[in-house]
């Protein structure tokens, strides 16, 4: 009953590089359910900076494919790419404090580096930064942003390693400074970097609850770093369980995973809700009534 009294503000935040697909519509469906749940809104953010990967018009087909499934924003949608103001903001917070500084390497020049030290790097992760940056340039010319973590952490008196409850998950951690690096704020070639640009808007939306897919759990201690630094507050987290491909590997729009078909968008929303756990709603169901079903029982279905 407790939870029922706390403010939430929920978001689904997709990146438009191709339209939804069954993966996205369970993060779509889990967060609208969970701020439905708790008497909550839900925002819509469209992540369409990183413009090389972004598919002219796949933010527009996305709106229709959660509109058709009944999953409604309750404000105006927010595009990052027209918040470049507050994302210098933020750096130019970072830089004052001295915990952010320009980076001249280049990907083969930190891997070389890397390698030097002795590192293997794991299929699927960035490169750790060596940290040859960090007390100057040397001559060479600025090409991305870092922050300087373990300054952070120090100047901060955060934990090491860092520690944090999903929702779902349990307890996590994560030494950022080691297993993470100085990672990049603004890229090399002068894009906003995901870390900087989630953190400033779920601010800026005013977010108290994040509800997205397990894939992106490992992001969450460097996002909480950023939050600190920036002097924002922590939302609460839960990363909701993959859909696999038949390969057995997580779908997405990169290896091929396919458009929903929004022919049927209540069967779209019933494989959704089978992946969190939710049962089929009673025959003949609308998608508003199965909707309100699943939010009745949301807080209760074990996982
Ligand atoms: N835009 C990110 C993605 O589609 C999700 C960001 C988030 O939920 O934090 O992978």
């Amino acid at each position: 009953m407790r939870e029922l009294l706390v403010r939430y503000i929920g978001r689904f935040a997709p990146s438009p590089t191709g339209p939804l697909h069954a993966g996205s519509l369970v993060a779509a469906l889990a967060s609208w359910l969970d701020a439905r749940a708790h008497g909550g809104q839900w925002r819509v953010r469209i992540e369409d900076v990183d413009t090389p990967r972004c598919v002219p018009g796949a933010d527009q087909i996305i709106l229709q494919q959660l509109a058709a499934c009944g999953l409604v924003p309750d404000a105006p949608v927010m595009w990052q790419s027209q918040r470049s103001v507050a994302y210098q903001a933020a750096l130019d917070t970072l830089i004052a404090k001295g915990w952010a500084y320009p980076c001249g390497c280049s990907r083969k020049e930190i891997e070389d580096a890397q390698e030097l030290m002795g590192h293997a790097r794991e299929r699927h992760t960035a490169a750790v930064y060596p940290g040859t940056c960090r007390d100057g340039l040397n001559g060479k010319v600025a090409r991305a942003w870092r922050l300087n973590v373990q300054r952070v952490i120090a100047d901060l008196k955060l934990a090491t390693p860092l520690t944090w409850q999903d929702r779902l998950l349990g307890p996590q951690q994560q030494d950022v400074a080691q297993e993470v690096g100085d990672f990049v704020l603004r890229r090399a070639d002068g894009l906003w970097a995901y870390q900087l640009t989630v953190v400033v808007d779920d601010a800026a939306q005013g977010i108290t609850h994040i509800v997205r897919g397990a894939d992106l759990t490992d992001n969450t201690a460097r996002q909480i770093v950023l939050q600190h630094a920036l002097g924002l507050p922590t939302p609460s987290y839960m990363h909701t369980p993959l859909v696999l491909g038949e390969n057995g590997e997580k779908l997405s729009k990169q290896n091929g995973a396919e458009a929903l078909d929004l022919s049927d968008p209540l069967l779209a929303l019933k494989i959704a809700a089978q992946a969190l756990s939710l049962n089929e709603p009673s025959k003949g169901a609308s998608i508003d009534q199965a909707l309100t079903k699943w939010t009745k029982v949301w807080l209760s279905v074990p996982r």
